[in-house]
């Protein structure tokens, strides 16, 4: 395990490079996405860029490890420094996002609390979107709400009850600490660890969510463990109405809520998520969906996800994770027919 890390840490200061960089981008012809379409597919409707933001502790470390709520639940900075660093970019570039809270940052204490509130205040002043993320193992407000400790992250380490009970204490969490509004506003949802399962689904649509952005197709991982998660089922990239019965099953869901998955892409076999850590390459994903996505009837909306906590240094600096995310919109940007919008707002043009 710890080799392998060392591997991925050393990969990913070597492609954050620009000599690594312009490697890594030589080699892009090698990614490919299955089952989207192809170059003949219409192209009348927009191209959605949808920016998500799964806000947490944690932050990135000097040799550029990541620090993760579940190590370190009170690092704090992820939320104030990371979320700010973020919404700095998103303004500049006038592009609308959204962020997925894990409300354990209503943990925090004095100061770090009152910093935390402004920077959630200005996101949502802003018009970005406020959707909720759920770890109960890492989330110590709902722990403390509830009363209780939570071991897994993963939604399949509960019963219906439960996940029911937990997603309320966070609902309710954000009432407490950021108003009526905010609660009522929250429709979208992602699990973290993209763990979901078909009774969290049931349960989202019993406490109100409209709109799930968990699904990740054609990835599972950490199958033995308690942040297990499973999507190796799903080929589709398109959004779809969840089966509450079988949350995989993308064709034959007729719940109320929609689905709407991160974009996922293959790098030579590996299969990767349109995130910023992935340098180059998701630009190149982005550009392949750009180029194949159907829109004969509707827009397609393209989810990229990213992590506040990876948006800043202990020291509340800027990574390079948000460069990556700055040059990946300015890349986007490019195109005809691209609009970011948050996923309420794809959510309303898509059903
Ligand atoms: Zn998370």
């Amino acid at each position: 395990m710890k080799i392998r890390l060392t591997i991925k840490l050393f990969l990913y200061r070597f492609f954050s490079t620009s000599f690594g960089k312009a490697i890594l981008k030589s080699l892009d012809f090698g990614v490919k996405v299955e089952n989207l379409g192809n170059e003949t597919s219409q192209k009348n409707h927009q191209f959605f860029v949808v920016l998500t933001v799964d806000s947490e502790s944690g932050y990135v470390g000097k040799d550029e490890r990541r620090i993760w709520q579940r190590e370190n639940p009170t690092a704090f900075i992820g939320y104030s420094s990371g979320i700010r660093n973020l919404t700095k970019i998103f303004d500049k570039h006038k592009v609308k996002a959204t962020f997925f809270l894990s409300t354990n940052c209503f943990s925090s204490k004095g100061k770090e609390y009152d910093k935390i509130k402004k920077e959630i205040g200005f996101a949502i002043k802003n018009g970005h979107e406020i959707g909720l993320h759920l770890h109960p193992d890492s989330d110590l407000a709902i722990q403390k709400k509830l009363s209780r400790k939570f071991k897994a992250t993963s939604a399949f380490f509960y019963d219906y009850e439960e996940k029911l009970q937990i997603i309320n204490a966070a609902k309710e969490l954000v009432r407490q600490h950021l108003g009526n509004k905010a609660a009522e506003k929250l429709t979208s949802f992602r699990w973290g660890n993209w763990a979901l399962d078909s009774d969290g689904a049931k349960a989202l649509g019993k406490a109100g969510f409209k709109i799930d952005s968990s699904a990740t197709p054609g990835i599972k991982g950490h199958t033995n463990d308690a942040m297990k998660y499973d999507w190796s089922r799903v080929s589709t990239h398109y959004p779809w109405k969840l089966n509450l019965d079988n949350y995989q099953a993308a064709a034959s869901g007729d719940s109320g809520n929609m689905e709407i998955p991160i974009a996922t892409f293959e790098f030579f076999g590996l299969k990767l998520r349109a995130d910023p850590v992935n340098s180059v390459l998701l630009n190149k994903a982005c550009a392949e969906y750009y180029k194949n996505a159907d829109r004969s009837n509707k827009p397609f909306p393209f989810v990229v996800i990213t992590h506040s906590s990876e948006a800043t240094y202990l020291d509340g600096r800027p990574t390079k994770a948000v460069k990556d995310l700055e040059e990946f919109i300015l890349f986007a940007k490019n195109y005809d027919k691209v609009k970011f919008v948050t996923l309420q707002e794809a959510y309303e043009r898509l059903s």
